[in-house]
């Protein structure tokens, strides 16, 4: 009898770090050989010069902003706590991501709805009581849920009380028009490896006039304000993700479709989506499995070939209940029964057609299926 062919694997974890492009590995390979540091002024040093300059260009496009406000990081955890280190007091919505909640000492933590979006009024009278020099930091996209974050009417609420904002379009970008933050925000993080670039690569856009305290100091690269030799292949790579996802926002519409088909057959099987309701980014999904914990889901979807996470990739490994679902007021047990998909601008219905085969099986075993 002819072995059975193993199936493909069906990565669906975007959210946690998403493929290299090919497009972006042959751009990383090519700069991998300019032998010279940015900061040399003789033609190697310049040739890796002109290199960074064309990513900057590529990553600016992407924001709709002046190259020169484009700051290299080493991520977006460098690029949050970047934004939010010096003086004054920080107000962060509740289920901003753990690079933005513990970046500043005594962060003051905006609540949430149970529809995962940042209670205004609430940041509004947590504004009047911190007083000048405040600074708001609101993610646009969430990690976990996708729920889009009301950025504009935060930022002219903090406009109003001469606070700065920094917003982390980390999950976003190039799932959304980031454009349409110009000249709202102070300042905003990217990183590299959500888009289809490099892992360890990101970027702070800093608007004009924003101050920033630099956390690395001594060299001047990054006008002074980021200091080590950039990673020169990484930040390319960057760059050419960058482009690819600038042109790519159209494709959101179809990966929408698929995952609101997909959460409609979940749901029918007895899955409970988180923010159903929200305005989220197309390609996330949190969905509880009521009554089997999160890290079992993922387990036996593992098995099946099948990459997902249980909550925040970032802090799978420990077992702790999703600070995010906890701030919406979901109860412990129906939080640790939720396993987040995410989808990329490839994923396509063969795909999705497995991860709801292997969901109503797994249902169907722990008793669980709704019909
Ligand atoms: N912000 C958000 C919303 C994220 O989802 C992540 C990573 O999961 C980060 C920041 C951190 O980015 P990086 O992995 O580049 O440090």
């Amino acid at each position: 009898m002819p072995a059975t062919a193993p199936r493909a694997p069906v990565y669906l974890d975007h959210n946690a770090s998403a493929p290299v492009e090919p497009a972006v590995r042959d751009a990383m390979i090519a700069a991998l050989d300019l032998p010279g540091n940015p900061s040399s002024v003789h033609g190697p040093g310049r040739a890796a010069r002109a290199a960074l300059d064309r990513a900057r260009a590529d990553v600016a496009g992407l924001v709709g902003c002046p190259a020169g406000s484009v700051l290299f990081t080493s991520g977006g955890t460098e690029a949050n706590a970047l934004a939010l280190a010096g003086p004054g007091p920080v107000l962060a919505s509740a289920i901003e991501h753990d690079s933005v909640l513990a970046a500043a000492p005594g962060t003051i933590r905006v609540p949430v709805g149970g529809d995962g979006v940042v209670d205004l009024s609430a940041l509004e009278r947590l504004l009047a009581e911190a007083g000048p020099g405040a600074r708001v930091a609101l993610m646009l996209a969430n990690n976990e849920t996708g729920a889009i974050q009301p950025v504009v009417e935060a930022s002219a609420i903090a406009r109003r009380h001469g606070a700065r904002v920094h917003c982390d379009a980390v999950q976003a970008a190039g799932r959304l028009d980031l454009t349409a933050l110009a000249g709202l925000v102070d300042t905003l993080a990217l990183s590299a490896h959500k888009i289809g670039g490099p892992k360890g690569v990101g970027a702070l856009i800093v608007a004009d006039g924003a101050e920033l305290s630099p956390i690395l100091r001594g060299g001047g690269q990054e006008r002074r304000r980021r200091a080590g030799t950039e990673n020169v292949a990484g930040i390319v790579g960057f760059g050419a993700a960058a482009r690819l996802a600038s042109g790519r926002l159209q494709a959101m519409e179809r990966v929408g479709a698929l995952r609101d088909a997909m959460e409609a057959r979940l749901r029918a099987a007895g899955g409970q989506v988180f923010c159903a309701g929200t305005p989220r980014v197309a390609n996330t999904s949190c969905v509880a499995m009521p009554g089997v914990a999160a890290q079992t889901q993922v387990m036996a979807f593992d098995l099946a070939g099948i990459a997902v996470s249980a909550g925040a990739a970032c802090s799978s490994g420990k077992i702790a209940p999703s600070h995010v679902l906890a701030a919406m007021g979901v109860p412990a047990d129906l939080a640790g029964a939720a396993v987040r998909v995410s989808l990329g601008p490839a994923t396509g219905p063969a795909e999705i057609d497995r991860l709801v085969e292997a969901w109503v099986g797994l249902a169907r075993r722990a008793g669980r299926h709704a019909a």
